[in-house]
């Protein structure tokens, strides 16, 4: 059975080489037509994508548009319209020493590229770097995750109808097809998931030296500096709250994992934080309406296990039900668990918030960079120089000053991580480049021919 598997993986692969060779997919007509593919696959079978993330995570329509279907609809019209300009070959400016000649820098696709995508938002982080590689002019696997399944079949049984299928294939399974997978050899593998598989997909890339981009997870603070104005706290609260439980119930990326603030501010942004929790979800927590499910039995434990440490059972100051039947957990806020306990060492991936006080805020600094480099950061402060500081000090994907999560939906910044949150970036422009390859172009004429470049060496050579 699996040899035979191994058989049509190579057979699939070898065909997607063949269609990389013919060229077919480095014309700009060819790379447009399935940008365009996309788009109209999308706007075709949005109540299909509705339904496939409704069974898979419980996820409200609303939150499929912004999160799926939005973001895969605006990274497809902004390649659309840029895609030629990235293409073009870009000049070189030549040292005088090099006089006559000519240098450019030109973007050739890299081959044949396998994406692994996340259960999490598994059409928007299946579409977006599809997008990335087609643009750039590559031939694609999509292997999607099989701990979303109706995600997956959708993609499975969509993309061959609208994309060229011998430049673009799907290929659905598990563990054991994954590591099938990377038994092939690949011009490059874009993974996003967990810091764990991800080393397992570098070690095995290593062998063919296949470059990697780790998109993966960890721990992402805010730190929140101490806010005077009730308005501004509230839009703070707001922010906190739709970054903290909005997307997915905390299972992203850059969810916020945790919230820094100082101690004599500690208690009136929870009140906040409860009254906003309650107008946005409502409070019954038998009935979340708003909130995403934990996606299975397995991650429900994992969180069940997190919050059920007796460690921990004194710092939960809000919410901590969980509803079994439903694989939900209502939003739940903690106050100053112990720092060595689960839900402060391991990426929590749930609708957990833990609340860190410190004496004073500047203290954050040292906390962030005491643990492994974050995703992202968020603080929210209007104090310049305090930015300038957690800028200059701190190292993470990204920062965001006085909001969360939006940053992901921005093309014209580069989204990825660092250290242990990976490496590599993606969208908009940053995507083409991270499935292409800048070749540096040379063009001499015969014209002067310098002596002194060439044997044999003399002494008269020897004063240049
Ligand atoms: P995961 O690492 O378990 O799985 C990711 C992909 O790898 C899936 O396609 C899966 O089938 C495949 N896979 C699983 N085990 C494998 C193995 N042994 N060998 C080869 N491939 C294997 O991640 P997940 O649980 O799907 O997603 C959650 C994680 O992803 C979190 O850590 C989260 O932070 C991270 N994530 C990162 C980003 C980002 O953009 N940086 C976005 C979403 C999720």
């Amino acid at each position: 059975m699996e040899a035979e598997e191994g058989l049509r993986l190579g057979r699939s692969v070898a065909e997607l080489r063949e269609t990389f060779r013919s060229g077919r997919t480095r014309g700009v007509a060819w790379r447009k037509s399935q940008l365009r593919a996309i788009l109209k696959l999308v706007d075709d079978h949005e109540d299909a994508i509705f339904e496939a993330l409704h069974q898979d995570l419980g996820k409200h329509p609303v939150e499929v548009y912004r999160d799926e279907i939005g973001v895969v609809k605006k990274s497809a019209t902004n390649s659309l319209s840029c895609v030629e300009k990235w293409m073009a070959p870009k000049k070189g400016q030549l040292p005088l020493l090099f006089f006559p000649a000519r240098g450019e820098v030109l973007p050739e696709p890299l081959g044949l590229v396998l994406i692994f995508v996340p259960w999490n938002f598994p059409i928007a982080l299946a579409l977006d770097p599809l997008m990335g590689a087609i643009s750039a002019g590559n031939t694609v696997v999509v292997k999607p995750s099989e701990l979303a399944p109706a995600c997956s079949s959708f993609l499975a049984n969509t993309l061959p109808l609208y994309l060229d299928s011998k430049a673009v294939k799907v290929i659905e399974g598990g563990t054991d097809i994954s590591q099938q997978l990377l038994q092939q050899k690949w011009d490059k593998i874009f993974f996003t998931g967990s810091t764990r598989v991800g080393r397992i997909v570098m070690s095995e890339a290593a062998k063919h030296l296949t470059p990697v981009t780790l998109e993966l997870g960890g721990k992402c603070p805010i730190i929140l500096d101490t806010l005077s104005d009730p308005s501004e706290i509230k839009v703070a609260a707001k922010r906190i709250a739709g970054g903290k439980w909005g997307p997915c119930s905390g299972q992203a990326c850059i969810a916020i994992d945790y919230l820094l603030v100082e101690q004599k501010f500690a208690s009136t942004m929870i009140e906040f934080l409860k009254k906003t929790i309650s107008r946005f979800y409502g409070e019954n927590p038998k009935n979340l309406k708003n909130l995403s499910r934990i996606v299975n039995k397995h991650q429900f434990e994992r969180l069940r296990n997190i919050l059920e440490d007796p460690s921990i059972a004194a710092s939960i100051i809000h919410g901590g039900s969980l509803d079994e039947k439903n694989l939900t957990i209502e939003p739940t806020i903690l106050l100053n668990p112990p720092l060595d306990a689960d839900i402060m060492t391991e990426e929590i991936f749930g609708p957990l918030l833990p609340i860190i006080t410190l004496t004073n805020i500047q203290e954050s600094i040292e906390f962030i960079n005491s643990r492994p480099k974050p995703l992202a950061i968020y603080a929210f402060t209007k104090n310049d120089s305090f930015k300038k500081k957690i800028l200059a000090e701190t190292s993470s994907g990204s920062v965001t000053f006085n909001d969360t999560m939006i940053q992901f939906v921005c093309d014209s910044l580069p989204f990825g991580g660092v250290g242990q949150s990976g490496f590599g970036r993606y969208h908009g422009k940053y995507s083409f480049d991270t499935f292409s390859h800048e070749k540096a172009v040379l063009h001499r004429s015969f014209f002067l021919d310098l002596e002194p470049r060439y044997p044999p060496w003399n002494d008269f050579k020897m004063q240049f």
